[in-house]
């Protein structure tokens, strides 16, 4: 055996993993193979002068490389068992929130100690939402913000580089067992064996990761998809929530089809972003703790939770085509203001530099409407007058709606209460198990599965 511990994937999850193996197991030899760069080293193209808008590189800075997808996020750590994953139906309710505070403990003490923790608990918030037929979810907010999130994964790196074997620019290919262990073959043919492997690919890694559940015979299953848009408006009409909650997970059922739409990933003073998921190009949001780097704006997504049943299988194919779709008629992200999505007209430059809300994201101006299908629109629309109850201002026609935003959701691979699948010594963790979707969740999955290794030697 090359190593006892093989980790795929150096996002939250496998970094997790690796510092607490270093932690509880010093002995045990632990590599980690990362398809992208090492920090330092993951540059996005983009820098809003020559390069406007993504490139499709062949390994997406933003996606790829140590911290994984969580690298230039905005850190915002939610402590909770009410989104971000379902980590506690396979661990238990008080193991998953006691896990990611431990995270949070870690974060803590390699660079986050002056960040805030933010919480709904004793929020008056929760009565308005209520009586204007929205729903605020519970949770405790760790914000490290993109700036302190990059110091703490860099401090973390420091920490592991001389006991934790790391090799970048190393994507898996392979992943076969073997008699008392695994072999991994990687970087175009190179392999290393393993006595125990842990798989924590992201969502980048959710393709790769569907082919492994087939070639090595392990049960998966996939029925949700989330689209919508992001909202960007001035930071003060939602600074009341923002400064109190930072992030508020708030859902709303519509009248008409009954679905669920929520908030989701709010960032006061923030930024718009691209995001390239295997070429496709969606929208997403972060903001900066340093204060010289905040704008003047606050966006969010809102997502409406499709949900398929049989004999529809690929609703992450579903999510794709409309992204597709976008892509298709904007050449990437397109941009409206929402007065003109109701008045039935595509926006345009000339529009949107006459409005109030300044765009942080260069997007092609263009008409939502030919892109999202009526039911996920009208459930938008719904959504924007609601938050307009307890945010006046948000439904104003100058806001901007950014499309579109997709949250894949990675098959859900069946695994046991160790998060082990059908081949023992194989754990699967992080967003890669469509077990989690969140920085708090999948560094917690991490922490689980190392603790339980480390327990077995
Ligand atoms: C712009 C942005 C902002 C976000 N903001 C937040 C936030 O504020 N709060 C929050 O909770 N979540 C946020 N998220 C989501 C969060 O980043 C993810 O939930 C989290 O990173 C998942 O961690 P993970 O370790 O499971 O996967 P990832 O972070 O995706 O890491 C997986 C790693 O595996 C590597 N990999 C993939 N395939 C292979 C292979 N075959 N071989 C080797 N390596 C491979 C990838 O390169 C990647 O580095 C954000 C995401 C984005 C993109």
């Amino acid at each position: 055996m090359d190593y006892d511990v093989i980790i795929i994937g150096a996002g939250p999850g496998g970094i997790f993993s690796a510092y607490e193996l270093m932690k509880k197991a010093p002995n045990l030899k632990v590599a980690v193979l990362e398809t992208g760069f090492p920090l330092e080293e993951r540059h996005c193209p983009i820098d809003g002068d020559k390069v406007k808008s993504c490139i499709k590189c062949k390994t997406c800075a933003i996606m790829n490389g140590f911290g994984g997808a969580g690298a230039f996020s905005d850190g915002k750590y939610n402590i909770t068992n009410d989104f971000g994953g379902t980590l506690h139906e396979y661990i238990g309710r008080n193991k998953a929130l006691e896990l990611m505070n431990y995270v949070d403990g870690i974060n803590m003490s390699h660079g986050g100690e002056k960040t805030k923790m933010f919480s709904t608990a004793g929020s008056g918030f929760k009565k308005l939402c209520m009586q204007n037929k929205l729903k605020l979810l519970d949770a405790s907010v760790r914000h490290l913000g993109t700036d302190i999130n990059y110091i703490v994964l860099g401090k973390l790196y420091e920490e592991m580089k001389d006991h934790i074997d790391f090799k970048f620019r190393s994507p898996v290919e392979e992943v076969e067992p073997t008699d008392g262990g695994f072999r991994i073959t990687y970087d175009g043919g190179k392999t290393a064996e393993c006595k125990k492997c842990i798989i924590s690919v992201g969502r980048s890694g959710s393709k790769w990761m569907e082919g492994v559940c087939e070639k090595l015979g392990i049960p998966t299953r996939s029925n949700r998809v989330d689209l919508g848009v992001r909202v960007e408006l001035p930071a003060p009409i939602f600074s009341h929530l923002t400064d109190e909650l930072y992030e508020s997970k708030i859902v709303y059922r519509t009248a008409k089809f009954e679905d669920s739409v929520r908030t989701f990933c709010m960032n006061p003073n923030g930024i718009v972003v691209n995001e390239n998921t295997n070429g496709i190009v969606t929208v997403n949001g972060h903001s900066f703790e340093d204060p010289s780097k905040k704008t003047d704006n606050t966006n969010f997504a809102l997502l409406v939770a499709k949900h398929f049943s049989e004999p529809f299988k690929d609703s992450n194919g579903y999510g794709e085509s409309i992204a597709r779709l976008s892509n298709m008629l904007g050449g990437g992200v397109i941009v409206q203001r929402f007065g003109d999505l109701e008045r039935g007209r595509r926006s345009n430059q000339k529009r949107i530099n006459e409005g109030m809300v300044q765009p942080t994201l260069a997007a092609t101006p263009g008409d939502l409407s030919l892109v999202l299908p009526k039911r996920i629109l009208d459930g938008i629309i719904e959504m924007i007058y609601a938050l307009d109850r307890i945010a006046p201002g948000t439904a104003n026609p100058d806001t901007l709606l950014y499309g579109v935003e997709v949250k894949f959701y990675n098959m859900e691979v069946s695994l046991s209460e160790r998060l082990e699948c059908n081949h023992p010594g194989l754990f699967i963790i992080g967003d890669g198990s469509g077990v989690t979707h969140s920085l708090s969740h999948a560094s917690a999955s991490g922490v689980y599965v190392a603790d339980i290794i480390a327990a077995e030697t």
